[in-house]
């Protein structure tokens, strides 16, 4: 039997799974219930599962036939501080928490693939599901391969996916090198003189040197760094005062960059440290810069990009499957785990009609219809990393 039709049975089981889920989200490091309702499922499919990795994350192990080869898949499986306002039946139980990033759908559809490689033991080798909290907040990929992730679980190579509501239906996107970019975080605050907005010349007024330092920030990415090499520098956030006749004491701008080469990191870090130091100084305050390395950027390996691009025109076509011109500029946890081990990271396409929301949006919702065909995917790739001699 192939693999999708050893799913369908299992087609009801998944969504309500996704929907139960959906209906419990839980922030990163805090996915408690949700990591009992996974382990619950990988134990009655006859997985090995051992828990407590980054605290609520799980590894499901099945060995079958003699093989020494060894084949990780991972899913992602917290929410995000969003109110939801879908309206669904099955919408958020809790206000302000939301999987408004499909990782529910993520953590449905490698259960499906958990049940079907199960049931079929169509494989020779050893399988190891990675369930991983935190993707979106603390890392939790880099937290479990610090815990010993591959070393209690040796995989010759590990895979993983994302939902992209951006991409048509059941489209497969892959790109060999890099795909996600490096995200950090510079906080400057401007350290002033505050006083009456009515004699400005007896302060240093913050605000002023803040328009100033957002707008010398723009010169970061236009002047400094190679017109070839993405990159990204956003002022997401710049608070400061509180009414007209106050020249407050501070101000704080909150910087997002974003890049894939290491160099150009380190030089976007030299840049925006020293427009703030110096701008500030030559408004007689200073600025504090706390620069926060973030993620590093996620980089696909060659064969192995290879290996699911095949595997993808075989089971969806080749008017389903192609390859990114350009990597994204959001990033992934994800990437530490292909530091560790060859791998790659794809997307899997998921708008169906024009009213589909992004991802990250109060209106999203991850869209079902995928469960059994990332599930069979997942099957796939794991019968034919693992084929039986
Ligand atoms: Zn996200
Ligand atoms: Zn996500």
């Amino acid at each position: 039997m192939n693999v999708r039709a050893s799913l369908t049975n299992a087609i009801p089981e998944l969504v309500a799974i996704r929907q139960d889920l959906h209906a419990h989200p839980e922030l990163g490091l805090e996915e408690v219930r949700t990591s009992d309702v996974i382990a619950r499922h990988l134990e009655a499919y006859g997985y090995k599962v051992s828990r407590g990795l980054a605290r609520t994350g799980l590894v499901a192990t099945l060995s079958h036939g003699t093989g020494r080869r060894s084949v990780g898949i991972r899913a992602d499986i917290d929410a995000l501080p969003i109110l939801e306002e879908t309206g669904l039946a099955y919408a958020s139980k809790t206000p302000g928490l939301m999987h408004a990033c499909g990782h529910d759908g993520h953590t449905a559809m490698l259960l499906g693939a958990a049940r079907a490689i199960a049931e079929r033991r169509n494989f020779d080798g050893t399988v190891h599901l990675i369930f991983q909290p935190a993707e979106e907040n603390f890392g939790g990929a880099k937290i479990m391969v610090e815990e010993g992730l591959f070393d209690r679980f040796p995989c010759d190579a590990v895979f993983a996916l994302h939902n992209e509501p951006g991409l048509p239906f059941g489209q497969f996107a892959f790109r060999d090198g890099a795909i996600m970019a490096a995200v950090d975080e510079a906080r400057i605050t401007l350290n002033g003189r505050g006083g009456h907005g009515a004699e400005p010349q007896e302060t240093a007024d913050p605000i002023v040197a803040g328009a100033s330092i957002v707008m010398a920030l723009q010169t970061v990415v236009s002047r400094n760094i190679h017109p070839l090499d993405p990159t990204v520098v956003t002022v997401g956030s710049f608070h400061a005062g509180s009414a007209s006749n106050i020249i407050p004491e501070r101000a704080e701008i909150v910087v997002g960059i974003r890049s894939f080469d290491p160099a150009v990191r380190d030089e976007l870090e030299r840049r925006i440290r020293l427009i703030a130091e110096r701008q500030a100084e030559s408004y007689e305050m200073t600025a504090t810069v706390d620069y926060l390395r973030s993620y590093d950027a996620t980089i696909n390996h060659s064969a192995e990009t290879d290996l699911l691009r095949d595997i993808a025109i075989r089971f969806a076509g080749p008017e389903k499957v192609a390859d990114l011109p350009r990597p994204f500029m959001g990033s992934e946890d994800f990437a530490y785990m292909l530091k560790e081990r060859p791998g790659s990271y794809f997307f899997l396409g998921a708008r169906a009609s024009e009213k589909d929301r992004p991802l990250h949006h109060p209106g999203y919702n991850f869209n079902d219809d995928l469960l059994p065909i990332g599930a069979a995917f997942w099957t796939e790739v794991v019968e034919t990393y693992l084929k039986p001699a």
